[in-house]
């Protein structure tokens, strides 16, 4: 006999496994206290070894009854310097340094970078960061040697510079594939491994996401990394050709100034939610607990603020992956994320950021059902899915109840582990109008915990029955 597992919170957790965290049992535990999708992160890590982990992770599933959703998120076209001598140098303030494309191993005084499109993108004067944004360097000399280009800088902040340590051009659009050779064979291996999510790193355009999803097709969900400046200027596009959003706060910090990063965020999350396709915000969201019990008072705020923004999850990155305390840093974030749900004031921002019907039937009954269900105090709202789209345009207006979301796809039901408030349920399709599927969601009601005998709940389908894109119909029942 297993638990039953209903979380008390509409937010999902998004957890990134790692050699902290991925053996049966911790996944097992992290998967316990609140983490509804796991992160494969193939930055690190061998193929092999997330293969494996997925396998842990579909195991659980079976053990659990639950859908647990697997997201293995590609490297992507990451900038990176090459090797030194003695494997890392100290660099001063002040320091004149050579990067060029030698293919020796750099010193004290050169710096090998191995990328002829960045030189080209290198202005006089402007400046660029090593080891995400830690050391900072201004370009004083532009030039051409033997190797091609080479740009002589001075560095404006110091400190410790190892192999292959990544560099970001702030602004500058980078005519760089959007996937490397690397994140084509990685894809191969997450479909292969049967991922729900693939998450595609430093998105700059439309283009880039077309080329990622001609790989993809239909075999997983993909997610956008926005991470680069040119991704929020073609935000709109990339997004309509994605299924879903992350806000990578680690590169986009580098990429943009600091401050403004809360105020993009703002931005992002507002705008991604009025399309219905789940967003993540993603980063430093608990830091401190990689070494730490509890985390700074800043780092609690900067979850709750999420959550008041109305993302559908938030990611645990080094937290889980590599630190001290996975466990207890999926603790805080539930946490967290319950208390600021129960808050009078998240409440209230989720009624006046409703997003406003699109337009059509299926949305329109969405809207409805969002009203009735707290006219009435039913305890969820119940959806039948073919495609998941039905309990995306649901999980929109961020109904205060849980939304269960039965289908008989088990792909959708497990991507939908990452949208908000959704608790769903692979069921076999059910026939007749409603004498067949209310019946049937009573039991499943019953047999999940979302509602007790003679509680009511509200139902929202498309007649005929097992047809996308049908939602037609809205009908209030009581658990019998
Ligand atoms: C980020 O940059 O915030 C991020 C999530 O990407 P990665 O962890 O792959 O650097």
């Amino acid at each position: 006999m297993t638990h039953k597992i209903l979380r008390s919170r509409q937010t999902k957790i998004l957890a990134t496994l790692g050699p902290a965290s991925n053996t049966p049992e911790m996944i097992e535990e992290l998967f316990l206290t609140g983490v509804d999708i796991f992160r494969l992160n193939f930055s690190h890590g061998e193929p092999e070894t997330h293969r494996k982990t997925a396998a842990m992770i579909r195991a659980l599933e079976a053990k659990y009854s639950r859908p647990v959703g697997i997201l293995a998120d590609m490297q992507g076209p990451k900038l990176r310097i090459g090797k030194f001598k003695d494997g890392s140098v100290m660099m001063e303030h002040g320091d004149i340094i050579r990067f060029d494309s030698n293919p020796e191993p750099g010193d004290k005084t050169r710096v090998q970078l191995p990328h002829p499109e960045v030189m080209k993108a290198f202005e006089m004067d402007g400046l660029f960061f090593l080891d995400d944004g830690k050391v900072r360097c201004r370009i004083r000399e532009k030039g051409e040697d033997k190797h091609g280009s080479y740009v002589i800088a001075e560095i404006r902040a110091g400190g410790k510079l190892s192999d292959k340590k990544g560099f970001n051009v702030p602004g500058a659009y980078l005519e760089i594939p959007a996937l490397t050779e690397k994140d084509k064979a990685d894809i191969k291996t997450a479909l292969d491994i049967g991922v729900d999510w693939i998450a595609q790193s430093f998105v700059q355009t439309g283009d880039d996401v077309r080329e990622a999803r001609a790989l993809i097709g239909k075999n997983a969900a993909l997610m956008v990394k926005i991470e680069k400046p040119a991704a929020l200027e073609n935000l709109e596009e990339i997004v309509s050709l994605a299924d879903g959003v992350m806000l990578a706060r680690g590169d986009l910090g580098v990429e943009i100034p600091p401050e403004d990063v809360p105020s993009v965020q703002k931005h992002v999350v507002r705008y991604v939610r009025s399309t219905g396709k789940p967003i993540v915000v993603a980063t430093q969201m608990l830091e401190s607990m990689i070494t730490s019990s509890r985390p700074t008072r800043a780092e609690a705020s900067d979850v709750a603020n999420a959550v008041y923004d109305g993302a559908d999850a938030v990611m645990l990155s080094a937290e889980t992956a590599a630190g001290e305390h996975p466990i207890r840093s999926v603790e805080m974030m539930t946490k967290i994320c319950a208390r600021t749900e129960e808050d009078g004031i998240y409440i209230n921002f989720m009624e006046e950021s409703n997003m406003e019907s699109i337009g059509n039937p299926s949305d329109a009954i969405a809207t409805a059902a969002h009203y009735v269900a707290q006219d009435i105090d039913a305890k969820a709202i119940v959806t039948y899915t073919v495609s998941g789209s039905t309990a995306l345009r649901m999980s929109r207006q961020r109904p205060g109840v849980k939304i269960l979301c039965l289908s008989p796809n088990i792909d959708v039901v497990r991507r939908l582990s990452l949208a908000y408030g959704v608790h769903a349920v692979h069921a076999p399709e059910v026939q007749g109008e409603f004498s067949g599927p209310v019946p049937h969601a009573c039991t499943i009601i019953s047999e999940q915990g979302l509602a007790e005998k003679g509680e009511r709940f509200v139902m929202t389908a498309g007649v005929p029955f097992g047809v996308a894109g049908t939602t037609n119909i809205l009908r209030i029942a009581e658990v019998e």
